[in-house]
C-alpha cells in the first residue's frame, strides 16, 4: 500500500530524471505554456489524460469532472474552455468518455450516493432522452452505449457554447473531437464527432446518434 510519502519520493525522482534528460526543461516551462490540446475527461483515476496520450507537461490543458460533462451553467468548465480557446488558442478540444464509467452506471441504476446524484441527473436526462435507442439494446451494453451518447451530447453542448460559437464565427481554427477510452485494453476510440463549425457539428450529431441506433 503506497502512503503519502511515496508521492513526494516519486516526485523527487521524476523531477531529477527530467532534469537529467533536459537541464532547461523546468525553467523553460515555467516561463509560459502553449498547449495545443484541451482535454475534457472523466475524473476516474483509471483515465489519466497525459499518461494515455503520451503527453509531456505543457502539452495538454486539462479539465476533468465526473462523467466528463460540459454543462452550459458550469462556470468552472466554461472558464477552462474560454481560457483555452481565447487565451491559449488551443487547436483541438477532446471530450473523452470511457467505457465502464461508474458515474454513468450510477445514473442508470438511479443510485442514492449523495450530492453527486444532482450532477448525475444530467446523465439521467440523457437516459430518458435516448430511452427508445437504449431500450432496444442488450442491458449489459447500455452503460457503454450511454457513455458514447454522453460524449456525442457533450461535444454538441460544447459546440453550442457562446465560446465556441464566437471562436468559429471569427474564423478561429479550433476543432472539437469526441473520443471514448476502453479501460480493458487502454485504447482510445474516435466517435467521428470531429467538428470544425456549427454546421458540421449538426451533421456529426445526427450521424453519431444514428450510427448508435443501427449498430
Ligand atoms: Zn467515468
Amino acid at each position: 500500500m503506497k502512503d503519502i510519502a511515496t508521492l513526494f519520493s516519486n516526485n523527487r525522482d521524476w523531477s531529477k530524471l527530467l532534469h537529467e534528460e533536459d537541464p532547461d526543461f523546468f525553467e523553460r516551462l515555467s516561463l509560459a505554456q502553449k498547449p495545443r490540446f484541451l482535454w475534457i475527461g472523466c475524473s476516474d483515476s483509471r483515465v489519466p489524460a497525459e499518461t494515455l496520450t503520451g503527453m509531456e507537461p505543457g502539452e495538454l490543458f486539462v479539465h476533468r469532472n465526473v462523467t466528463n460533462l460540459v454543462i452550459h451553467t458550469d462556470l468552472n468548465c466554461l472558464s477552462v474552455v474560454q481560457y483555452a480557446v481565447d487565451v491559449l488558442e488551443v487547436k483541438h478540444i477532446i471530450i473523452c468518455g470511457h467505457y465502464g464509467c461508474g458515474g454513468i452506471q450510477a445514473a442508470i441504476n438511479n443510485s442514492e450516493i449523495g450530492l453527486i446524484d444532482n450532477w448525475l441527473l444530467h446523465i439521467r436526462d440523457l437516459w430518458y432522452k435516448h430511452s427508445s435507442l437504449l431500450g432496444a439494446k442488450n442491458p449489459e451494453k447500455r452503460v457503454n452505449i450511454l457513455s458514447e451518447i454522453n460524449v456525442i451530447e457533450q461535444v454538441y453542448n460544447l459546440g453550442h457554447s457562446t465560446i465556441m460559437r464566437s471562436a468559429w464565427r471569427r474564423g478561429q481554427n479550433v476543432v472539437i473531437h469526441g473520443w471514448v477510452y476502453a479501460l480493458h485494453d487502454g485504447l482510445l476510440h474516435d466517435l467521428q464527432m470531429t467538428a470544425t463549425s456549427r454546421e458540421i457539428l449538426e451533421q456529426r450529431y445526427r450521424q453519431g446518434i444514428s450510427t448508435l441506433l443501427y449498430r
